[in-house]
């Protein structure tokens, strides 16, 4: 992207100074876009440390991450996000879908069905699959075409799409409990961090459509093979000191607001007289934006802290020996939905160290950790026999209250454009529209998306000054800005 309203080639002091507030992954990629830009940035962290909602800590000898994240080949923005900060070698990607699925049965061996890509054209990449997969019962598995060709068809822009959820439509169209349980809440829920009984339809249509029924490749899946806490916190801090910008951890804004002279002033908590600005992106989680944003910044209406949260947990538990032989695998009427290795990530010595990630995590809250980490280790005694006779070395929970947005109908309408009201200041972070669901593709789109407004909006001021700094309601096309 060119630098915008000043050639920052010859005199880079005059390039508009952007401060990006929070250093989640949206905040890291709406930084980087502006310095690409030429702009001047200065990034500001609560933490002491960047990354967001992915990040990595030791306990035990072990670095476990906070949750375990993958992502599929059509994240195209978070894969460049990666090669931007150097990290683009140390995730895989798996060449073609691969997930077996277990679901335990009584005393013996898991009942085991795979979901692998063929080589068709989508849909039909997985046609062959789909017809062998066992885990829903053969009347059922001849109707999933009948919700899948509709499925495809649907018109994402359509806003009716968010009215309701994922399961009554697909009831509508044929499909029963066990397909539903089965197939489509395999994918909906760490997808979309709800099953479908609670999904918004747009945001399923927009994981399948995207995913599994457009391009074959796309939903082949990827993991870092580094902790998070590398892959994007480190990663991100020296991409963004060698491209110029200046990153102040452990620094909280407080507010942001409009100044006279149509620039920005954010006010942290030293108490000083704030940063100034010509533009600003605030890349904050849904339920703290508000908190910082100037009140005329948001449609009437649109209140992101509406949005309720959706919990992750994860529980790390680390045998005395492998008891899973297979990179990842998922469950089925089992705590453990979807059960990771991380034991080389993880730097052990010895042993297997699997992390169990449970999405929509309602259910463990008000669950003492001691009894979710028995309750998983019988839940993959259930899933690997070996793991019934291996010692747990140990095990720790980790909880995400607020992992993500809870993507329920009628959550659309409060998921802002980055562009705010307030030309210059722009809003980013997984909760924003993006047309996504709540995950890190959404978080990188929408940092870039708010980089390019509020540069657009520093450009504006610069050349076209408001009397109030503030645009009218009428003048904006309030549509959505990520690409
Ligand atoms: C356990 C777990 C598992 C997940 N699994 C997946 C997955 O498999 N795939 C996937 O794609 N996504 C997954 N996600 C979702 C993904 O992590 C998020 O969507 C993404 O990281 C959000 O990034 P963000 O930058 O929008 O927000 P955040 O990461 O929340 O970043 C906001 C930043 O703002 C900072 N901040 C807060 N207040 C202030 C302030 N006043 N001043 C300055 N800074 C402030 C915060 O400290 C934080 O660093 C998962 C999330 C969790 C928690």
């Amino acid at each position: 992207m060119r630098a915008l309203g000043h050639d920052t080639n010859r005199d880079p002091a005059n390039a508009p100074h952007v401060v990006v507030v929070g250093g989640g992954l949206a905040g890291m990629a709406a930084a980087l876009t502006c310095t690409d830009a030429g702009a001047r940035v200065t990034l500001l962290e609560k933490r002491g440390r960047l990354g967001g909602l992915t990040w990595s800590f030791t306990h035990d000898g072990l670095v476990m991450d906070n949750g375990q994240h993958v992502f599929l080949r059509c994240c195209t923005a978070y894969l460049d996000f990666l090669d931007r900060i150097g990290s683009a070698g140390d995730v895989f990607l798996q060449p073609r879908l691969d997930v077996t699925v277990l679901r335990p049965r009584a005393g013996g061996q898991p009942q085991t069905a795979v979901l692998r890509r063929g080589p068709g054209r989508a849909p039909l990449h997985l046609a062959a699959s789909l017809s062998r997969y066992s885990l829903v019962p053969p009347a059922q598995r001849a109707l999933i075409g009948l919700a899948a060709i509709p499925l495809a068809r649907l018109d994402l822009e359509d806003p009716a799409l968010d009215n309701q959820t994922f399961e009554a439509w697909l009831a509508r169209h044929f499909q029963g409990q066990e397909a539903i349980e089965a197939l489509w809440d395999l994918i909906c829920l760490p997808t979309v961090n709800l099953p479908a009984r609670e999904a918004s339809l747009a945001m399923a249509a927009k994981v399948f459509q995207t995913g599994l029924l457009t391009e074959a490749p796309a939903a082949d899946i990827g993991w870092s093979r580094l902790p998070l806490g590398v892959l994007h916190g480190e990663r991100g801090l020296s991409a963004l000191r060698k491209a110029g910008a200046t990153v102040h951890l452990g620094t909280a804004a407080e507010k942001v607001g409009s100044t006279p002279e149509g620039t920005f002033r954010i006010f942290t908590a030293a108490g000083d007289g704030g940063l100034q600005a010509d533009a600003v992106v605030i890349a904050l989680p849904h339920n703290l934006v508000e908190g910082v944003l100037p009140p005329e910044a948001l449609r009437k209406g649109m209140r992101p802290s509406q949005l309720a949260s959706s919990p992750i947990v994860n529980v790390h538990v680390h045998f005395d020996r492998q008891v899973m032989d297979l990179p990842f695998v998922a469950g089925l009427g089992t705590q453990a939905q979807w059960v990771f290795d991380r034991t080389a990530a993880s730097g052990a010595t010895r042993g297997q160290y699997l992390a169990v990630s449970v999405s929509a995590a309602d259910s463990c809250a008000g669950v003492a950790s001691e009894q979710l980490a028995s309750e998983t280790v019988a839940s993959l005694g259930d899933l690997f026999p070996r793991a019934r006779h291996a010692e747990v070395l140990g095990s720790f929970v980790t909880r995400e209250q607020h992992a993500t947005f809870r993507a329920s109908p009628g959550s659309a309408v409060h998921r802002a454009p980055q562009r705010t009201l307030v030309p210059g200041l722009a809003v980013a972070g997984a909760w924003t529209s993006t047309g996504w669901p709540p995950t890190m593709e959404s978080a990188i789109r929408s940092g870039r998306a708010a980089a390019r407004a509020a540069l657009v909006g520093a450009h504006q001021r610069a050349y076209m000054p408001l009397a109030t700094g503030s645009r009218k309601p009428e003048d904006l096309s309030d549509t959505q800005e990520a690409e």
